[in-house]
């Protein structure tokens, strides 16, 4: 029964990941009830994200400059490329500010089922920055995942042809994980990428 445009806003809504036909039409009756306050906000905060977001030319972050503000701190290590797969990946390890380098989004992880190669990718566009030189480091966090890990040894292997070192995130224990409660990959990795405590 609901108008085309309330249509139209619930199917927009539905695309968004995480929300589904139910939770956007729940969405939209909240919108609807709240029109006054909430809405011009979310108009206004849409509108402005439309009109600043850039994609970075370096790095593929999302800013609202180019280059972002990230490639363009001088305080950070430029000698230093995390890959990761997307964009949120990059605003979760910067959240957490334990790496001091730059990073590279590749825009998705190669999979064969859904038919995404390394062109689909911003692999070229990696490479030819580990090309043009004054790279010491390449950190590869791909997801824990079979399709991230496959994307990770694809792009160790195309590294190779460069002089820079290569490393990979360890997967482990998440902080607070009890060992029974973990699934056996996550053990797995965990044994693997075990370090000496002394000799
Ligand atoms: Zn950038």
């Amino acid at each position: 029964m609901a108008s085309q445009e309330i249509e139209a806003l619930a199917s927009a809504l539905a695309r968004l990941p995480g929300l589904g036909p139910r939770s956007a039409r729940r969405a939209v009756l909240w919108l609807v009830k709240n029109r006054e306050r909430a809405l011009p906000q979310m108009v206004e905060a849409l509108a402005a994200v439309q009109d600043t977001l850039v994609e970075c030319e370096i790095c593929f972050n999302v800013d609202t400059r180019n280059p972002c503000g990230i490639c363009a701190d001088p305080r950070r290590d430029a000698k230093a490329i995390c890959v990761v797969e997307d964009v949120s990946d990059l605003w979760a390890l910067d959240r957490a500010r334990l790496f001091q380098g730059t990073y590279h989004v590749l825009g998705g992880k190669l999979s064969a089922l859904d038919g995404v190669r390394p062109e689909d990718l911003t692999v070229g566009e990696l490479l030819a920055r580990v090309e043009a030189g004054g790279i010491d480091e390449v950190v590869l966090a791909m997801n824990a995942t079979l399709e991230g890990q496959t994307t990770a040894h694809y792009l160790s292997e195309r590294l190779e042809a460069f002089p820079v070192k290569v490393t990979q995130l360890a997967h482990g224990l998440p902080v607070g994980g009890e060992l029974d409660y973990l699934d056996e990959g996550t053990l797995a990795q965990a044994l693997r990428a075990r370090r000496p405590i002394h000799n």
